[in-house]
């Protein structure tokens, strides 16, 4: 490391000592939810044996939903393998719940890139939400990103079935949703309609603050285990936590009526998803270290982040605005570069499916697309952001950070 290096790192850590001590708390906070949890639901070796065929009495399956459960505070839990992403999850629960004649209503405006033709938003895709006569509905969020609390009303009606919550940011450019936001939005729509099931979209949220939003009133909670809950070590696999009887819903979409939670297959992935969850609040807290540090060192250097180093979290996702595409591009490559995976590969823009604009996705992950991992990426569009999110370790990160930004202002 040269010396520019070691005064970058230097600096740019002095400046953010109050927000690693918070850091601190919250992984250690969190750290003893999972462990308390480990402990009450009695894990022991026996649960991590593999299960083959239909996976009938599945113990290891059992008491891992079992783990969930407990520290999401929920009822019942649905982890599987078979859930191939956090895409997957959340169509499982919109689906599991919703019947022609529904309506789906998402409070927090346009949801994630890749549930577009899941609802069918643009056009009637083939099997999608429309395609099965579930209405749709969104609330767009104000100039300032917010939740427009005065057009509640009028876009709840007795169609309203599920109100769905995007608690991070995905590809949008909007601040993400804390758990007070959250609990918030829950307190009105239950004002209107206390019988609206809320589901929380809970991707790149899980362990970055000390509650969940199934903490405070959430009816059915997603996730995918390649971001925060696998820690990195979970291969595949989602989530989906909350009131039993709606777990149970998704599991009989998920599977098959009347199988519903009894049957599937663990395999070989038991060990590494509970490893993976007793990591996750320490992993997680890497990734947040990561996180603040590449906003502090980017805005040093005069580019726009969001959040900046003083704002409060509640997700892993760091962006940062270039200011034109080609930068974007090449910071993106300088990351994949910095990667211990595929380092000499060079990523380029390109079309991907679920996505309007061409995308670019940096990242030599040992988990293919898992973005727990370093990552960075977006869609090449105006004003030219780049998500950089993840990292098993801080000093991957501020490593990786630090070189790029040297070459971009080479
Ligand atoms: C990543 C993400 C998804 C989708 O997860 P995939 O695993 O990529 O399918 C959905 N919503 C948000 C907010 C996300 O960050």
């Amino acid at each position: 490391m040269n010396d520019q290096m070691k005064q970058m790192i230097q600096q740019t850590e002095q400046s953010l000592t109050k927000q690693f001590s918070q850091i601190q708390e919250i992984v250690t906070a969190n750290q003893e939810k999972v462990l308390d949890a480990f402990q009450q639901v009695q894990v022991s070796e026996s649960h991590f044996t593999p299960s083959t065929g239909y996976g009938y009495d599945d113990i290891g399956r059992e008491k891992l939903e079992e783990l969930y459960a407990t520290v999401f505070r929920t009822e019942e839990a649905l982890v599987r393998p078979q859930i191939v992403s956090g895409t997957h999850a959340i169509t499982t629960c919109l689906f599991g719940v919703l019947r022609p004649g529904d309506e789906l209503l998402y409070l927090t405006g346009r949801p994630y890139d890749t549930l577009e033709d899941v609802i069918g938003i643009h056009e009637n895709v083939d099997g999608s939400l429309r395609d099965y006569g579930i209405l749709y509905n969104e609330l767009p969020l104000t100039e300032s990103g917010k939740v427009d609390f005065s057009n509640l009303e009028n876009a709840i009606n007795h169609r309203t079935k599920i109100v769905a919550i995007q608690r991070s940011k995905g590809y949008a450019d909007r601040p993400s949703f804390t758990v007070m936001e959250i609990k918030e939005m829950i307190d009105e729509v239950r004002k209107i309609k206390p019988d609206a099931i809320i589901f929380i979209d809970n991707c790149y949220g899980e362990f970055v603050e000390i509650y969940e939003p199934s903490e405070v009133g959430a009816d059915l909670m997603a996730g995918s285990l390649i971001k925060n809950p696998g820690a990195g070590i979970a291969k595949t696999g989602g989530y989906i936590v909350g009131k039993e009887k709606l777990v149970n819903k998704c599991a009989n979409w998920l599977v098959a009526p009347g199988l519903g939670k009894e049957t599937g297959a663990s395999l070989y992935s038991l060990h590494e998803m509970f490893q993976g969850l007793f990591l996750a609040p320490h992993v997680v807290g890497e990734a947040l270290k990561g996180a603040y540090f590449t906003s502090q060192l980017l805005s040093d250097y005069g580019y726009q982040t969001a959040p900046t180093a003083s704002d409060v979290r509640t997700d892993l996702i760091q962006s940062i605005s270039f200011h034109r595409a080609e930068e974007m591009i090449q910071f993106a490559q300088m990351i994949q570069k910095q990667s211990p995976i595929d380092s000499y590969v060079t990523p380029e823009p390109s079309s991907m499916p679920g996505y309007e604009d061409d995308v670019i996705m940096a990242g030599g992950t040992f988990i293919q697309g898992a973005s727990l991992e370093l990552t960075a990426d977006g869609p090449i569009r105006e004003p030219y952001t780049l998500y950089v999110q993840g990292g098993l370790t801080y000093e991957h990160v501020k490593l990786a950070i630090v070189k790029s930004v040297i070459a971009l202002n080479k």
